[in-house]
């Protein structure tokens, strides 16, 4: 079995690392570059075996870990941030090799926002805390203690940003961590273990597992010892590993996909609504908060249409390495056929092509043309469901009733943004918008301290700020009486 790989000169071990050291497994899986389809390594392919492996190593690391000081975890996760940040290059280049981002995104933004995201909650573990109150003299006392190990579980559109977005705040908290990567995009989460181990941390808090789902993933969400588990995913997925959580009635926290609409009122600023809703087809339209739903007042809708096609047909598609390239590849084979199948769907239904509509056949490989589709009924399937690839529907409306009822009429409730130039109607409609997040006027500003999450089947939960630390902590109210002490002089 190969235990390493070498991915644009960058070596990386492809076992796992459970309780501070490299570990194989018999069988591995192969890992393709969706870039062109050239392997990057054998992966070690775990199971059951593996799961609980990790599973013991992450449950006798977490008491000495759960006491360590919180200025000593802080300090440890800042110096895995300055990690991250020393090989900030070599992350951007592995992870665009390996799910087919943009290298400039992953150089400027992605890795980056990984190094902040330890940053940030070792920096809010240090301000946690809540005002002592009293009831009749007795003083409450609100601590949040570590509740043990995390599984922790993550899809490849975004792998080592949503990998730390969930390490770093259940690793702050206290909690010792068992993360399983997508098996399409392994590579960065390995580079991770490395960093963190070189950061000081102890063996056996972060242990990471490599394989697929339904094998070693669905071994861990089933683990008796498994104090919470944070999944972002698909739903399908979700309501599997919510099934296998409920026999333990583990604690959950659930991102999943969404259908967001952007609301386009007339009053908008036309431009400022069109690089919005052009934006939208970033990372090759993989991103759980897309708004692919356009709705756009009736009156405006020609022009907006004008211009949009102007600006989408100016994108530059091609390879993710390339600064000049603004979308590149789809991950996989199957995402493709899928992305497609959505798509002939609907041209069959009677939906219109208005740019797009098929596979980049210039480029071959898995290069999906940014496809805007009109002429779509409200209760069909490309209006409905998730498409996860970079295939935009738009629709009209002609009063903001009709807006926000359209909007609001799926089964999803992720996002939303609305492009308005009335402040009242940004209020009014925001607030009856079913959303974790509602943009106005701007798109996928995310700090780190609010909360986010879905409603409907976007999700469960919240994460960011104290709502991490409210999951990934057992929150404790400790009451005590005015006398009744000993005086021990
Ligand atoms: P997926 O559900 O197929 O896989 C996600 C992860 O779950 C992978 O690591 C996979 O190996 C694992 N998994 C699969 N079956 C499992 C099982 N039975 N038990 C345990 N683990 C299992 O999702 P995907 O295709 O990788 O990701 C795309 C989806 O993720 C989209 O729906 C997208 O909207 C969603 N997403 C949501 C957010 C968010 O924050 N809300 C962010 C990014 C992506």
């Amino acid at each position: 079995m190969t235990d390493r790989t070498i991915v644009a000169g960058v070596a990386i071990d492809t076992r796992h690392w459970i309780g501070g050291r490299r570990v194989g497994s018999a069988e591995t899986f192969t890992d393709h570059s969706p870039i062109d389809g050239a392997v990057l390594g054998e992966i070690a392919r775990g199971g059951a075996a593996e799961a609980d492996a990790a599973m013991a190593a992450a449950k006798a690391a977490f008491p000495a870990w759960a006491a360590t000081p919180r200025a000593e975890r802080a300090r440890l996760l800042h110096a895995i941030a300055d990690g991250v940040e020393k090989r900030l290059e070599e992350l951007a280049i592995v992870e665009t090799s390996d799910n087919g981002a943009l290298l400039r995104s992953h150089r400027r933004g992605v890795m980056p926002r990984v190094a902040h995201n330890f940053r940030f909650f070792a920096d809010w573990l240090l301000q946690l805390e809540h005002e002592d109150f009293e009831t009749r003299g007795h003083t409450n006392h609100v601590s949040w203690d570590p509740a043990g190990p995390c599984v922790l579980i993550t899809p490849w559109n975004a792998p080592l940003m949503l990998s730390t977005w969930k390490v770093a705040p259940a690793l702050a908290a206290g909690n010792t961590v068992v993360l399983k990567p997508a098996e399409w995009s392994p590579l960065t989460a390995s580079l991770l273990a490395d960093i963190a181990a070189e950061a000081g941390l102890p063996a056996g808090v972060l242990n990471v597992v490599q394989g697929y789902g339904g094998e070693v993933g669905s071994a861990l969400v089933s683990h008796p010892d498994a104090r919470r588990i944070s999944f972002t995913g698909s739903v399908p997925t979700a309501k599997a590993i919510a099934a296998a959580a409920a026999a333990n009635l583990t604690p959950l926290s659930l991102e999943l996909g969404g259908k967001s609409p952007l609301l386009v009122f007339a009053d908008a600023d036309l431009d400022l609504a069109v690089d919005l809703a052009v934006e939208q087809y970033d990372n090759a339209g993989q991103v759980c908060l897309s708004g692919t739903r356009l709705l756009v007042e009736s009156s405006v809708a020609e022009e907006f249409t004008r211009r949009f096609v102007a600006k989408a047909s100016a994108l530059q598609q091609g390879d993710p390495r390339d600064e000049a390239t603004d979308i590149g590849p789809n991950i996989h084979q199957r995402q493709l056929e899928k992305i497609d199948g959505f798509v002939q769907r609907a041209l069959t239904a009677g939906a219109r092509a208005v740019i797009g509509g098929t596979p980049n056949e210039e480029l071959g490989g898995l290069y999906y043309r940014p496809t805007l589709l009109t002429d779509v009924a409200q209760d069909s399937e490309i209006v409905q469901e998730e498409v996860f690839g970079p295939v935009l529907v738009l629709q009209t409306f002609d009063t903001e009733d009709e807006a926000v009822r359209l909007a609001n009429d799926t089964r999803f409730g992720l996002a939303a943004t609305v492009a308005t130039g009335d402040r009242e109607r940004a209020e009014r409609v925001g607030a009856q918008l079913v959303a974790g997040t509602v943009w106005v006027n701007c798109f996928f500003v995310r700090d780190l301290q609010a909360p986010f999450g879905g409603s409907r089947e976007s999700g469960v939960g919240r994460e960011g700020g104290d709502w991490s630390f409210d999951f990934y902590c057992d929150v404790k109210n400790t009451v005590t009486a005015p006398n009744g002490w000993r005086n021990h002089g």
